[in-house]
Parts: structure tokens; sequence; C-alpha cells
């Protein structure tokens, strides 16, 4: 138990008034009276319950303080949802770091920090007012009601009527329209508040051995079996469980417990085993001398034991996890606790897995934390971890926040991927936050790839990160050997367009004959990416984006995959009328439908984000592929990364293009590393692997360094590149989107903070824009575009805070204006 839940026993008054942070989409804290009876539970980083506007929100205690800013009377805490404080005080630094950082709203930050709210449960109510009360009086001595006042007068009457104020669902299903309650709401006659009551756990019941009961000497030989079982065998148990292996009775545990032989207690439920883990034992290699060096580093590190970043660049095959195991273990050995980050959801359930085996039994404690969890057992797992009842946590990109104490190590594996930047407000990215939590708390930061992002690699460069490098795959395998398939001449030669050019088609017979297995990426779900008109060239866009529709088969509709809408597959242009619809651009589903075709007798199975949409269809088919029952692995970039298949001897890329045509600065960088990564699928066992590139652009330098997978001469080029053009790492960058339903107030905003910029242009920051942004219309938003570059972190952060109180202070809504610090994709 750490300290601060001992603090929480003690009779220390806290202060009478306190800063909460709110979910609000307000750049600010609010402050609130603690009254007495609650001022030795508030403390910061408690969640606390509170009155905002007409709601009840949970917010996070971020100080206690002597003085009001104010004199007007302040609302009350209503309730204080943690006992033990939800977030450590390094955790509420590391907010505050975040908000400031990131330019985001504080309650937002913290929101994301927290794990879902499920010690409450909330119900919207209709209350009577005064006014409503006194009204309904009236009503009540006219005992004949006027005609006509009818629906009103009745609906009022009812309300009175209720001893207990009316759940808002059952007022509706009384008959009351929402508009007629929005009418008395008005009228002043009601109010719909939201009530907040605390939640009952759902918990079981343990039964422990107690020495010194005594019992009928008739129980021998039953208190023997039980002694057994609880004392020396098993330990504590569940009743249930209990009832099962001792076949006992319950009538008989129950008198054990009166008379003081046995003793019990409500404890929370615990989660199921997962049945993935369990009988899995992790495979113990002995370090080789690259991976001995690289962990000789890392323990150098420790010894210091102070902050420091390093970059473990070790290419695809190396053993990379091994080396990070290790790391963990010493970590653990040395009384210190640790995070696995991990960038897909998919790989939390092998890293999961590893450090379970490894340390699962020693440590009691291995917590996996993702965001497919449900809200119970995300909650459940996270307090495991704040009771101190957990020393590792792996997880995805929101584990970063994991409330360890103590923490000495925390890992970032794929550093460079796309899925640490959080698309949402807070827009932060996990891998920078991992490091300044490492920082905060004097930790290691190890961020580990193969491909490491460019602005990671330069840090190792100028000796801001330490580098380790692992130049070559374990037990000397060699590096697939890659080719690149030239779809133009494949057109040329064959006249057909098919996805599957007469080299991948010949690449997976091979496989097939030798018994060996195929993965196949392909960048697109669906059936058909796009739907165009033949006569008239119109395509079938989405109605709320600037984005043409995927057609999905099994399904049988368009689906936009921004906003999600969906519709009727057309049988004529919805432009000019024309039956000549056809659909283009294969995606995932398709692809599938061909394979099977093509090799009838392969076993094959699909991985998007179609038919993995929950954890298990995930381990399913990932187990089946791993496990031999799957010939052919057809699916999208979720298969690129990570995974550890033995017998994958051919790899192959259906089109390597559709991420080098984005218009980002990152579209090399981004199409180097997924071929790099995906090509790194193949050989990992004792058979060598080969790698099928097919693409339009065959000598483009992403994908030609990919071929070579040749790291430092991508490396070399793509940085030229981004100092020419001052891109990251050489500047800081910005980009703030504006956007509303409506155009004109989009085209207004943006101009008004235009004007804001101008003075400022060029005093070390440059800004571009407003322009259009690239997806010009976004679930039903217009959207313009602003791009700041600085040299000056400082002054690029100085500027944008500026920008958005200019735009509070012009009322332009909060929401209208997404800054985005650090952008990822200019999208
Ligand atoms: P990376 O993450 O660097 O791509 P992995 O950590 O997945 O590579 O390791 C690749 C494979 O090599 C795994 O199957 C792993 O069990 C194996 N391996 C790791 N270290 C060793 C070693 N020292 N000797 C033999 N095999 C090893
Ligand atoms: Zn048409
Ligand atoms: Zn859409």
């Amino acid at each position: 138990m750490s300290s601060d839940a001992a603090g929480t026993l003690t009779n220390e008054m806290s202060a009478p008034f306190c800063n909460v942070a709110l979910p609000v989409p307000l750049r600010t804290t609010f402050t609130y009276a603690v009254p007495d009876a609650l001022r030795a539970f508030v403390k910061p980083g408690c969640r606390v319950l509170v009155p905002f506007r007409k709601k009840a929100l949970v917010g996070v205690v971020v100080e206690c303080v002597e003085k009001a800013p104010t004199d007007a009377k302040l609302r009350e805490i209503t309730r204080v949802v943690d006992v033990l404080p939800a977030l450590t005080p390094k955790l509420l630094e590391l907010g505050q770091w975040i908000a400031n950082y990131y330019l985001a709203p504080i309650g937002e930050v913290f929101r994301s920090m927290l794990p879902p709210v499920t010690e409450l449960s909330s119900r919207r109510e209709v209350v009577l007012t005064t006014a409503g009360k006194t009204a309904a009086e009236e009503l009540g001595k006219n005992v004949l009601l006027p005609e006509g006042s009818g629906e009103e007068s009745r609906a009022l009457l009812e309300l009175t009527g209720k001893k207990r104020p009316l759940s808002l669902p059952s007022a509706i299903k009384l008959g009351f329209s929402g508009e007629l309650l929005q009418r008395f709401e008005r009228r002043g006659l009601i109010e719909i508040r939201e009530n907040v009551k605390g939640r009952k756990r759902k918990t079981q019941r343990i039964i422990a051995w107690k020495s010194g009961g005594v019992s009928k000497p008739a129980d021998a030989e039953k208190l023997a079996l039980l002694r057994a079982l609880l004392e020396t065998t098993r330990g504590p148990l569940p009743l249930s469980q209990l009832l099962k292996l001792a076949r006992g009775s319950r009538s008989l545990i129950e008198r054990l417990v009166r008379e003081g032989v046995l003793t019990s207690w409500e404890e929370p439920l615990d989660l199921a085993e997962d049945p993935f883990d369990s009988g899995y034992e992790a495979p113990a290699h002995t370090l080789n001398p690259a991976q001995e060096s690289a962990f000789g580093a890392i323990r150098a590190r420790f010894e210091l034991g102070e902050f420091g970043v390093q970059l473990l660049h070790g290419v695809t095959g190396s053993g990379k996890t091994e080396v990070y195991l290790r790391a963990v273990q010493d970590t653990l050995a040395r009384g210190k606790t640790a995070i696995v980050l991990v960038p897909e959801i998919a790989l939390t359930l092998w890293m999961g897995r590893q450090c379970r085996a490894w340390f699962g039994a020693q440590f009691e404690g291995v917590v996996v934390l993702h965001s497919a969890l449900s809200d119970v057992e995300r909650a459940q797992a996270w307090w495991r971890v704040r009771h101190g009842d957990a020393r590792v946590v792996v997880g995805t990109r929101s584990a970063v926040f994991a409330p360890l104490e103590n923490l000495g190590l925390i890992i970032v594996d794929e550093e460079q991927e796309s899925s640490y930047k959080q698309e949402e407000t807070p827009r932060y990215h996990g891998r920078d936050v991992a490091i300044v939590r490492a920082k905060l708390e004097n930790a290691l930061a190890l961020v580990g790839s193969a491909t490491p992002s460019l602005e990671t690699y330069h840090h190792a460069r100028e000796g801001k990160y330490e580098l380790l490098t692992i130049a070559s795959r374990v037990a000397s395998r060699p590096l697939p050997s890659v080719e690149i398939i030239s779809l133009r001449e494949e057109f040329q030669q064959t006249h057909k367009t098919s996805p599957i050019s007469s080299e991948l088609h010949a690449g997976i017979q091979e496989c097939l004959a030798n018994g060996t297995q195929a993965l196949i990426l392909i960048n697109r779900r669906g059936y058909s990416w796009s739907v165009l008109c033949r006569s008239c060239g119109a395509s079938v866009q989405c109605v709320n984006c600037s984005i043409s529709m995927t057609h999905h088969k099994s399904r049988n509709r368009l689906e936009c995959h921004y906003c999600g809408s969906i519709q009727q597959i057309p049988e004529q242009c919805p432009k000019c009328h024309s039956k000549y619809v056809y659909f283009f651009g294969e995606g995932s589903e398709h692809l599938e439908e061909r394979l099977r075709k093509e090799f009838p007798g392969a076993r094959i199975a699909r991985l998007d984000r179609d038919t993995a949409r929950t954890k298990r269809q995930f381990q399913e088919t990932l187990g089946a592929f791993a496990g031999g029952a799957l010939d052919i692995l057809v699916g999208t970039q979720m298969l690129a990364k990570g995974h550890d298949f033995h017998r994958v001897t051919l790899v192959g890329v259906v089109s390597a293009d559709a991420s080098l045509s984005m218009p980002d600065f990152r579209a090399a960088e981004r199409t180097f590393q997924l071929l790099t990564q995906v090509a790194g699928r193949a050989g990992r066992g004792d058979l060598p692997g080969r790698v099928l590139i097919q693409t339009y652009y065959p000598d483009h330098y992403a994908i030609q360094d990919a071929v070579k997978q040749d790291y430092a001469a991508f490396f070399k080029r793509e940085l030229h590149f981004r100092r020419v053009m001052a891109y990251p790492p050489f500047t800081s960058l910005a980009n703030v989107i504006v956007r509303d339903m409506s155009l004109e107030k989009a085209i207004q905003w943006s101009r008004q903070l235009s004007e804001y910029f101008a003075p400022f242009n060029n005093d070390g920051v440059r800004v571009l824009g407003p322009a259009a942004a690239p997806l010009a219309r976004l679930k039903r938003e217009h959207r313009f575009q602003f791009l700041l570059k600085s040299k000056s972190r400082a002054k690029l952060t100085r500027l944008l805070s500026g920008a958005l109180a200019y735009c509070d202070a012009k009322e332009i809504p909060q929401t209208a204006i997404l800054a985005d610090v650090d952008p990822l994709s200019l999208l």
C-alpha cells in the first residue's frame, strides 16, 4: 500500500476550497467549496463529483487552496469518489505538462489519464421546481380542468403525484414528449437534473483458514481437507470454488465461520484468467553478443539511477523483445516497476503473454491495459495497478498513464508507430509523454524500433539519446530478400490489372507446394474503395466528408471510413443517372475472395478491422495462423508489425503506393517504415524469407531503400529533404484547423485568426494558410488549415496559446479550433 493511502487515515483537514479540472473543453480549472464533512478526504489527485451548470460531473482535484478567487458563494463538492487519490502527484504533474505543451484543456487531459468512472451510476431526472409545484397546486384546486388545457396540465399533475423524481426515460415512456419537457423547463416549471449515485461493486466471498477455533470432532475429516486446501495447497479461496474443491456444503462452511474456525470477507470479483495465456511457456534464450551488449548498456544506465533515453535500433528479427524482457526483469529486481508500450491491441496480447510467462508467477502482477477492455475490466485492472498489486503494465498508448509508483523503466516498442499519437483531444504522442514521464520519475525510457522515426534517430545521432544497435538477426538468420514487381511492366505485358501479379501468384503457389505460409498485405479494407460513373466520371462521395465511399460486399452497402455513414449501393449514377456505375480499387475483402478463387485448396483468412472487431477474433485468427492451421493470411497494416511467425516464407505487398501518394511530408517515411516492417515478418524461423512488393513507382527512394533494408541510406536522404523543407526534426510544427458545419462561419473565423497571426508572421514563426484542409469536409464540417512552423518551440507555443486566447476573446467556440502540436498527419 502506498504512502498516499496511509495519509487518508489521518485526521488532517485539507483546505476549505479546491480547484477541480473538469472534462469540459475549457482550458481552465474551477474552484469549489469543500464541505466540512468532506475536508479530510479531498486531496489533490482525488476524483470528486461536483455540480457544473445543470449537470453533475466527475473531475479531478488539482490543488487545495485556502482562499477562493472571488467572494461570491461557491458551489460545493457533492462527493469524493476515491479514498486513495486516483492520480499520484507525478501523474498530476504529467497532466499539467500535457495541457501546457499540447495546449489541451486540463480536464480533458485528466479524463484520458483516468480509468472509466464505474463507481457511479447516473440517471437524469425530471424534478418539479417551486414554481412548478405552485402551478400544479393551482391546477389541483380546479377540479374540472378547462377544455384544451389537456396535455400540459395533466402532465404537471402527473408529476406532482409521484413520490420520487421521475427518470427521464420513464417520463418519456409515460408519454411526455421531449418538446413538452423542454417547454416546461423554459418556463421554469421543471428542472432536468443529473442524479448520480454510488454503484455497488460486484464482490465475491473469500474464505480463509483461521487457526484457533474449535469444532465438533465429527467434522475432523472435512476439517482436515479444508485446512489442507486453505492453509497449504491453495490459500484463501472464493466460496464457490471452495465448495467445488472440498465437496463441502454451504451450511457447514457457514457454521465453521460462525464458530471461528474459518474466516471470510468480501473482495471485488476477479477477472477470469485469460485462456490464451494458460499453459504458455516463454522461450528462454541465452542472449547473443549483440543483445548482451545492448542489455549491458541498459544495465549501466540503471546503475546510474537517473533519467535517460535510449534508442534500441535493431533490425527486424534481431531479438529486441528478449532485450526488453531482461530490462524489465532487471528493473523488478531493483525493486522498481515498469511499463511496456506496444502500438496495437493485438501486440498487447503477445507482449502480455510473454510478460506473464516471465514475471507473472514471481511478481503476481502483470496487468494489460488497452481500449478494447470493457469499462469495468479497465477500471479494475487500473485500480489493481494503483493499489500496488501489479508491477508490470503492458498496454497501448494510454498505458503510459498507468498509475505505477516507483517507476524505473518505460519501454516504447515500435516507437515510430502513428498509433502512439492520439488523434483527438488531448492530441498527445505516447512516446513523447513516456519520455517526459520518465524524466519526472527519474526513470529510463527505452524506445525501440527497426525503423526509428526521423526525430528519434536524429536525437540519437545528436547525442540526446543513447543509441544501442543490433545490426543483424538472431542466429545469423539472413534478412529476407526483397524484390520489386513493377505494376507498369506487368500491365504492359499482360494488359490486366489484377492485384495479384503473375510473379506474386507464382510465389504463393510455391509456398503452398512447400507447406509454408504466406502473408499478403493490402492497405485498404472493404471490397472496392471507389465507386465511379463511367459516363460522367462522378464518384460516389460521403454526404458528410470529401471522401469517396467504400463498397463492402458482405454487408452489401457503401460505408464512409471517416464518419461511418452508410449508403445503399447505387444502381445508377447519382449525378447523370447513367447505369454505368463501376467499382474500382480492390480492398482486402475483394483480395480475399480473389485468393480463394485462385488458390481453391488453400486455407485462407483475413485480418482487418472488419473481421477482427473483438479481442477474441484477433486471437483466434492469429492463433490459427501461428499454429499452422492457415496457409495464407490477408490483411491490412495491422499485420505488418511485431508479430513473430516462424513459418512465413513469403510476404506480398499488393500495392506500396497508396501511402506514397498522400499529401503529407511524412509520406516517404511512412512508406519506408511500412515496407521494412512488413518485409521483416518473413524468414523469422529456420526457413529463409522472400518479399514481393508491387508498385507503380519502382524508382522512388522510399521503395528502393526498403528493398535494400538500408535504414541509414533512407535516413540520410530523408533528413536532407526535411532540412531543405524546414520540417521536423529541424522545426517544430503545429497544425490548426478551423472547422464548422457552416461554411460562412468557418471562413469568417479563419479570417479572424489570420488577422491575429499576421503581425507575428516571420517573427520566428512562419504561419502558412489559411487554406482548405486536404480533407476539406469531414463529418459535415468545413475545414480550413493553418500550419505553424518554428525553429523555437517556445515561440511556437507562445503564439499558439495567444491565438487560442484570442479565439476565446472573440467568442469563437473552442470546439471550432483544433490545435495539433507536433502533428503526425496533416490531413
Ligand atoms: P524483433 O522484435 O527484434 O523483430 P523478436 O524479439 O521478435 O525480434 O525476436 C525474433 C525471434 O528470435 C523470436 O522468435 C525470438 O524468440 C528469437 N530470439 C530472440 N533472441 C534469441 C537468441 N538469443 N537466440 C535465439 N533466438 C532468439
Ligand atoms: Zn454519371
Ligand atoms: Zn463520411
